[in-house]
């Protein structure tokens, strides 16, 4: 029957849109009598306690209860953040959460499959270590490689062992990655005993071995297969071939290893159990490493850093040794400290997470630039400098609110930059239309990762905000810009985006940008030394050809250098970072910043994490990033209040 219909209920007070529902005869009026205690009924006695009523109007009208049912989901969702609505229920499986609108999903971005996939056992490969490492593989030649590298998440593959026959039923949990690039458990493959460690012989370039990560779900042993000679069955000499046209084969594989493979492609990652009990924990685990690897990496950075940053690299070799700090010197216990480029991504950390809770509370997003200014006079404050009051006109001065503030190991000066103290100190904030000075100094992009990671859905936007927050304190183009790259390439790589695609992606965006050119040279230059050293060390000699980093461009191309070209270990990309004849505490933290972010918190050498001293602060700091926020429009979670309050 088509009598259905959907209706919106409108606030007569501000004419917002604030509930959606479908029914039939009088229902869109029932909710107008409901004693209910829910968000909806507050709202229509709020509108009925002034006198008024709420406008209820019909959008759509003779339908059948199943289009009313996708009507109204599709307008609860595409207006959900601000709706009473409960979203859940009829065709809640068949909507992207909104959530998940950064991710590539199966089944909303790309379609899942069964493939045919020949475990290539031989030379270089051996079943028995697909099995226990969880992985399939394949290389030696691009034409092989290419195959696996096209599986998706959530796609299902069936293991033929040649001359044997099908032996695993499994689903990809991890896209292909060059076998030097594989982990299990945070450590290379080739630390573990492998029955063909022949599998390492193709490692480098094209004809790298991919490796691609799988949850085997069903297996048989070897010794139980027969070569069953069954002309129904599908089998290739290709690497993979597509199975969904296999129907018999299917079947086969159903009943040979009892499993529904149906059943295991029509649900999606999210709901399918297996895979979410495999994927949701490594992913949290994961990405929360990361973030507060990012935070922390740079306090590590800066800390290491701290005590040579106005030294020559002769002064810190003469110092220190031929191979200058390999570990903090600044105290005599061995302690290390981070400076206020840590204590500003803290505040930048802390302005974004306010300006984060207030849009879910109050449903008013955009005064990001303004909270973030709020919390550098914040840090002002813990300097010991004052602000001229009678300029601040963006938002409040708050000088005792949020849990930053509250930590007096923050209250200490660790040479500040004269810019930002100066700018901050003027009360004014400045813009890329009002330039506050012409300062290009690199206080705008040692600061700035938070804003990565927290805009990581949209990498333009990162670089847009991170240029808005720069321009705060630094006027010039390369200042600002600088801030704008790193929050770009932070976005990209908290998506595991890999570090010279991450640089490349920041480069096309840059260019759009008026007066970049100085920018884009330094970075340019950073490529090219990457490039020309391949398979070499740096030394603080290639360093020095970018720059000192007292500069933003300068510092931002010098800690892509150290990071692109030790993007797999922390310690080494960190160290040269700090040991050259220049900001050596800014570069630290921003290269910290990169490959804490890449690696996370487990390959950072732990010394370093329990010799720096407040760093449950950063940690801390890191942890709420990952969070993002913890209450809900209709739940404020009161603990998150008094960290990061609205205004
Ligand atoms: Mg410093």
């Amino acid at each position: 029957m088509e009598n259905y219909y959907v209706y919106v209920y409108i606030d007569p007070r501000n004419y917002e849109e604030f509930y959606y529902g479908k029914g039939k005869w009088n229902r869109k009026e029932d909710h107008l009598k409901s004693s209910d205690d829910n968000e909806k009924t507050k709202i229509i006695k709020g509108i009925q306690n002034e006198g008024l009523e709420p406008i209820i109007k019909v959008i759509a009208r003779g339908l059948t209860e199943h289009d009313a049912f996708l009507v109204e989901k599709t307008l609860i969702w595409k207006l959900g953040k601000s709706l009473t609505n409960i979203s859940a229920g009829y065709f809640a499986d068949k909507f992207r959460p909104h959530n998940k609108l950064h991710l590539n999903l199966s089944g909303f971005d790309y379609e899942k499959g069964i493939y045919f996939i020949n475990v290539g056992e031989g030379k270089h490969r051996c079943w028995e270590d697909c099995l226990t490492y969880s992985f399939i593989s394949s290389g030696g030649a691009k034409k092989y490689s290419d195959p696996f590298r096209k599986l998706e998440i959530g796609d299902v593959v069936a293991a033929y062992l040649n001359k044997h026959g099908y032996i695993g039923i499994g689903k990809v949990i991890e896209k292909a990655v060059p076998i030097n690039e594989f982990r299990v458990d945070h450590k290379p493959l080739n630390d573990y005993p492998l029955k063909e460690p022949n599998i390492f012989q193709n490692s480098v370039g094209e004809n790298s071995e991919f490796v691609v990560r799988i949850n085997w779900l069903k297996t048989v042993d070897r010794n139980s297969l027969k070569e069953r000679k069954q002309p129904k069955h599908f089998i290739s000499r290709l690497v993979k071939a597509s199975l969904d046209n296999q129907p018999e084969t299917i079947r086969f594989l159903e009943k040979e290893f009892e499993i529904d493979l149906h059943e295991l492609l029509v649900n999606s990652n999210y709901a399918d159990p297996i895979i979410s009990a495999i994927i949701k924990p490594m992913e949290l685990e994961i990405s929360k490493n990361n973030y507060i690897g990012c935070i922390l990496g740079g306090a590590i950075g800066d800390a290491l850093g701290a005590p040579i940053e106005f030294l020559s690299y002769e002064q810190i070799q003469s110092k220190y040794g031929k191979a200058g700090v390999t570990d903090y010197v600044e105290h005599e216990n061995g302690n290390g400290e981070f400076t206020d480029d840590t204590q500003m991504t803290l505040f930048t950390a802390e302005g974004l997470l306010r300006a984060w809770h207030r849009s879910v509370l109050k449903g008013i997003g955009g005064a990001q630039t303004a909270i973030t200014f709020q919390s550098y006079l914040r840090w002002l404050y813990t300097q010991g400098v004052k602000v001229n009051i009678t300029n601040v006109n963006n938002g409040v001065y708050d000088i005792e609110h949020g849990w930053l503030l509250k930590r007096k190991e923050l209250f200490v000066r660790r040479e500040p930059g004269n810019t930002c103290i100066s700018a901050l100190q003027s009360g004014i904030a400045g813009s890329i239309e009002l330039p506050i000075n012409e300062s290009k100094g690199c206080g705008t992009v040692m600061r700035i990762a938070p804003v990565g990671l927290v805009y990581k859905h949209d990498r333009e936007i990162a670089f847009r905000e991170a240029v808005y927050i720069s321009a705060l304190t630094h006027g010039h183009p390369s200042g600002y810009l600088s801030g704008g790259f790193l929050a770009s390439v932070i976005a990209d790589l908290a998506n595991r985006v890999d570090i010279q695609s991450a640089i490349f992606n920041a480069k096309n965006i840059l260019i759009s940008w008026e007066n970049h050119s100085e920018v884009l040279r330094v970075i340019d230059l950073a490529l090219e030394l990457h490039e020309n050293y391949k398979n070499k060390d740096l030394t603080n000699k290639e360093i020095e050809k970018i720059g000192s980093g007292w500069t933003a461009e300068e510092a931002l191309a010098i800690s892509l250098l150290c990071a692109l070209h030790y993007q797999h270990n922390f310690e080494k990309g960190v160290l040269l970072s700090v040991n050259h004849s220049g900001d050596s505490d800014s570069t630290g933290a921003i290269t910290g910043n990169i490959l804490g972010l890449i690696l996370g918190t487990d390959c950072i050498p732990p010394k370093w994490k329990e010799k720096l001293l407040y760093h449950d602060i950063v940690e801390e700091m890191g942890l709420d990033l990952f969070i993002g926020c913890k209450s809900y429009t209709n739940d404020i979670d009161h603990e998150w209040l008094e960290k990061y309050p609205e205004f």
